[in-house]
């Protein structure tokens, strides 16, 4: 049985990319979810922890009621009702809904269904590029984790360290043998010099302008980010998400909707360049491939 779906994964395209795009839609579901509790998840833990060093000094009370990716159960933000298990079913629901709360028809946001789409389309894109099974699994992962870490910093500019030390030591894990970096000495040496070239950047940047460029998590995700794709294939990471950043700060600017000096996040960016390098770098970039 095991192995002969097996065997349709790695020989049937239709068969790779239709159970991609099935996973990859509900995936996509869970993330937001994800996307959405766990920086509330953090701020509590954080406070908490202010609460704790603080003691007396602080009259606050810590928030002890229970929060996590699973509970409470979802619920409508308007009207606080719980959601359905059938409306849980990625786009399906959405469209069956016609985009409204079932019992207080408040609009329910259009990011939903296209962070399930977005989610699917790229695992049908990792099963057109890989047919390795554990390769697939591992572009999953990291696509996954890459476009949690960039809808979370869009929204809060933050990049959890729950999220980047983890994707950092599996880009380790997974090319102990060079699954996408050619071999492990690549790796090790993207994932330093992945840290080192923002954390240099941001230094200079400091001591020039008196202001901060970017942030720690950045570091941290270009570390990452050079733990999978090994240290050659940075330039094209930092490239691609400079000059969509630059091209999106001129959008913003240029629209009004963002004003001199307030910062844009640069993890969306880092991330979608990384997803963009790892399923298509043999293509875009051959120069730099090894
Ligand atoms: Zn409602």
């Amino acid at each position: 049985m095991l192995d002969s779906l097996n065997f349709l994964f790695q020989n049937s395209l239709v068969f790779r990319l239709t159970s991609l795009l099935i996973v990859g839609l509900c995936i996509g579901s869970f993330l937001n979810v994800v996307v959405y509790r766990l920086p509330i998840m953090l701020q509590r833990e954080w406070r908490n922890q202010c609460l704790e060093v603080l003691g007396d000094e602080c009259k606050l009370a810590p928030d002890l009621a229970k929060f996590n990716l699973n509970y409470p159960s979802s619920h409508c933000p308007g009207c606080k009702a719980k959601i359905p298990v059938w409306t849980n079913i990625p786009l399906i629901g959405f469209l069956l809904l016609a985009g409204k709360c079932n019992n207080c028809k408040i609009k329910i946001s259009w990011r939903y269904p296209l962070v399930e789409l977005l989610s699917g389309i790229l695992f049908v894109a990792a099963g057109y590029v890989f047919s390795d099974p554990w390769t697939v699994f591992a572009s999953l992962i990291f696509i996954a984790a890459l476009l949690s870490l960039m809808l979370i910093d869009l929204d809060t500019f933050l990049l959890p360290d729950e999220l980047t030390l983890p994707l950092l030591w599996l880009g380790l894990l997974f090319n102990l043998h060079g699954m996408f970096s050619a071999s492990l000495t690549n790796a090790v040496i993207g994932a330093v010099v992945g840290y080192l070239s923002l954390w240099s950047l941001y230094w200079i940047f400091k001591l020039l302008t008196k202001r901060e460029g970017m942030g720690y998590g950045d570091f941290k995700l270009l570390a990452a980010l050079g733990a999978w794709l090994g240290w050659q294939n940075l330039v094209s990471v930092l490239l691609v998400s400079s000059c969509l950043g630059i091209l999106y700060a001129l959008v913003l600017r240029f629209s009004g909707r963002l004003d001199r000096g307030n910062p844009i996040p640069f993890g969306p960016f880092l991330g979608g360049a990384g997803i963009v390098t790892l399923l298509f770098a043999a293509h875009l970039f051959p120069i730099l491939i090894y």
